[in-house]
């Protein structure tokens, strides 16, 4: 493709949660669209699903929805949670709303279940195929156009060029390849704590054993469990736990069923009995490791693009990596469609400045908020700063907005949001301590009458 689209060819690699979003879009706009994917076809019989692993989807993610008619379908699936439920060492609960507006909820959507409803969505477009089990091992920078290893066949083809799309993910494939080109920035970056997932089975009468619209946290400073409700009445929940740590517990130093047990029994006292496979979960899921991944340019000339978690992975804890790479899809797909007699080298760089700032601010947000849910949000402190929060919005509803509602119930870019926040509390700040000047004066002239 030079120039003009004057080929209306799109490759896209990988059907994950941002290639099959993106193949829908762009196959309604009237794009021939290829995407090809290394797993097999979920639809297919062969297909092992996997358990019910959850994601929260907010209004950014809704928006790239709803542009593709897929809004309500996925809001029919999904769970609403309200806030967050913290959970103390004894047991204690303290709910906190979210949101400042009776609608401010985030949605637990199940992974595999909104990947299918994607897939299903683009397939039904005649002019988006999709093909299973092709690899990419490598993006033709040149020409154009991928390798793909034909995963049952053993056979490797190469896929001519138009537009190829990487939405291959964190270790995305077409990355890799401009990851060569001269003056391309790239770091990952790793947290130094993993992931389990583990299960909360559905109550023996079939409800949630827990409290079913909120998300759960234990927070214990140096590491924390979150859990998720899913529609069928259970919870996915995660550890989050240093993959070492001399100090305290960590993954390597659990290392037997009774070390797990009484780990969970003096931190999770309350989930343990909700847990009746634990020791079996804890052993069988593999530990994840957490990776943030910053990419530039997310282009290369007119040929390619980088989209998601492909240019830009986040750590999860603000619960806006599918919403953000959801977002790029709106983004792209808004450029691709609307300005159809532009330089598609021109589009993709317009794409690339509209998100790039915003991105490397959610990366940041994001580690942040693992220090917070985890240390802060059990703390008085953090209770009262929220409450602040809340009831400087009430008082100054236009004026004063909570960074989370901003960041979780807009779509005010996110460095706009922390910029703006960061404005509103300096400005409480010094409204507080001019107060407290006033106040101090107004003693002391009291004091010398
Ligand atoms: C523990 C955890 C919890 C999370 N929770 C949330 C949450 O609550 N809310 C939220 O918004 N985000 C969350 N995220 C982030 C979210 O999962 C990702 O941001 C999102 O999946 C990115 O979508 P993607 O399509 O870019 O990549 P992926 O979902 O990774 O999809 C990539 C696709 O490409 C395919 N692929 C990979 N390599 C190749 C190749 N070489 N050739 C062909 N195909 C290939 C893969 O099989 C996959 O189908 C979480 C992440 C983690 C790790």
């Amino acid at each position: 493709m030079a120039g003009k689209r004057e080929e209306n060819k799109i490759t896209i690699v990988g059907a994950g949660l941002a290639g099959a979003l993106l193949a829908a879009r762009l196959g309604q706009a009237g794009f021939e669209v290829d995407v090809y994917e290394a797993r097999s076809d979920p639809r297919g019989k062969n297909h092992v699903a996997g358990k019910s692993i959850n994601l929260a989807i907010s209004t950014r993610g809704f928006h790239a929805l709803g542009q593709v008619g897929l809004a309500d379908d996925v809001m029919s699936i999904a769970t609403p949670m309200r806030g967050r439920m913290m959970h103390s060492t004894a047991g204690q609960l303290q709910f906190q709303a979210y949101g400042v507006g009776k609608d401010d909820v985030i949605q637990s959507v199940s992974r595999s279940a909104l990947n299918m409803m994607l897939i299903k969505k683009a397939d039904a477009t005649s002019n988006v195929r999709f093909h299973f089990s092709h690899k990419c091992v490598g993006a033709d920078l040149e020409n154009g156009g991928c390798e793909f290893v034909v995963e049952d066949k053993g056979e490797t083809v190469h896929v001519e060029g138009g537009l190829t799309i990487g939405c291959d993910g964190a270790f995305s494939a077409v990355r890799r390849s401009m990851q060569r080109l001269n003056r391309f920035d790239f770091s990952q970056t790793y947290l130094k704590h993993g992931y389990k997932e583990l299960c909360i089975p559905p109550a023996e009468n079939g409800t949630h054993a827990l409290e079913p619209n909120a998300l759960h946290i234990w927070p214990r400073r140096s590491f924390m469990m979150i859990a998720l409700p899913n529609e069928d009445g259970s919870f996915t929940c995660t550890l989050f736990l240093g993959f070492e740590d001399k100090q305290g517990p960590s993954f390597s130093s659990l290392t037997d069923a009774e070390r797990v047990r009484a780990f969970f029994e003096r931190q999770f006292p309350d989930a343990v009995p909700l847990m009746p496979t634990l020791i079996e979960d804890f052993f069988d899921n593999p530990t994840g490791s957490l990776v943030t991944v910053r990419s530039a340019p997310w282009y290369y000339e007119d040929k390619f693009a980088l989209v998601g978690d492909a240019c830009h992975a986040v750590v999860p804890f603000y619960g806006q990596g599918a919403n953000a790479a959801f977002g790029d899809c709106a983004a792209l797909g808004d450029l691709l469609t609307e300005d159809s007699n532009s330089d598609v080298g021109r589009l993709l760089e317009e794409y690339f400045d509209r998100r790039k700032i915003h991105i490397d601010t959610l990366a940041d947000l994001a580690i942040s908020n693992f220090v917070e849910m985890r240390d802060h949000t059990g703390s008085q402190l953090f209770l009262w700063k929220k409450r602040l929060e809340r009831t400087l919005h009430r008082l100054f509803p236009k004026a004063f907005l909570p960074l989370y509602s901003m960041v979780t119930f807009s779509r005010t870019p996110y460095k706009e949001a922390v910029d703006r926040a960061a404005r509103q509390w300096r400005f409480v700040r010094r409204f507080a301590q001019t107060v407290g000047v006033v106040v101090v004066i107004l003693i002391a002239l009291m004091l010398l009458k």
